[in-house]
């Protein structure tokens, strides 16, 4: 401020106990650096870091891969889990109402997986999954399931599984069932959300205006 770089409302501020509103635009350097109480991340989540904010075992998390220059760094935390062996789609954000909307069942947010799984998957599948595959524990709700691959030399296929739930190993139970063991999982979408293949595994950026439009 002391050097003249702040302006609010394109005014040149010196006076540092200037108070400011929500609605004014503030400026550093001409860089629009606005107060807003929420941020929104997607992150193209790599294997090997846990959905969590932290451990105590101290194995790497998701918060690992964001710096923490971030604005609400120490608030900010993952809509949901994925496996530490799960890659893909992570939304991360401060917006506690949210996320807690976003991860209720009666939503129905769905969420879908492209799935490497041993064995060749049989059309039928796409039908039992339509109706809701019995777990030891729970059945699950209408999945849908499409085939992308079927790779007779390798002994595996590649799947696409969408689920409106979200329960622990999920998609790795669902395929299980049907002896397909889960050789890599990936999250593609969530909810409107599509997994933005210009991110690199580790790499995240901010949810783009319309993204967050779509998502409330
Ligand atoms: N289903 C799984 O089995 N694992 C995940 O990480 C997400 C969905």
């Amino acid at each position: 401020i002391k050097k003249g770089r702040v302006r609010v409302n394109e005014v040149l501020v010196k006076d540092s106990s200037r108070a400011i509103q929500a609605a004014d635009r503030v400026t550093v350097d001409g860089e629009v650096v606005n107060y807003a109480e929420f941020q929104y991340y997607v992150l193209n989540k790599p294997a090997g870091y846990l959905s969590a904010t932290e451990d105590k075992h101290g194995q790497l998390t998701v918060m690992d891969l964001l710096t923490p220059e971030l604005p609400h760094y120490a608030d900010l935390a993952p809509v949901g889990r994925l496996d530490q062996d799960t890659t893909g789609l992570l939304l991360i954000t401060n917006d506690g109402q949210l996320a807690h909307h976003l991860l209720q069942p009666k939503f129905h947010v769905t969420k879908t997986y492209r799935a490497r799984v041993s064995g060749i998957v049989d059309d039928e599948l796409i039908h039992l999954f339509e109706v809701g595959v019995k777990l030891s524990d729970f059945t699950t709700q209408p999945a849908g399931l499409e085939i992308v691959e079927r790779n007779q030399s390798a002994n595996e296929s590649e799947v696409l599984v969408t689920i409106a739930e979200g329960k622990y190993h999920q998609v790795k139970r669902m395929l299980g069932v049907f002896n397909h063991d889960v050789v890599d999982l990936q999250r593609v979408a969530f909810g409107p959300l599509q997994l933005d293949e210009s991110l690199e595994e580790g790499e995240y950026r901010a949810l783009t205006a319309d993204e967050l439009a779509a998502l409330k």
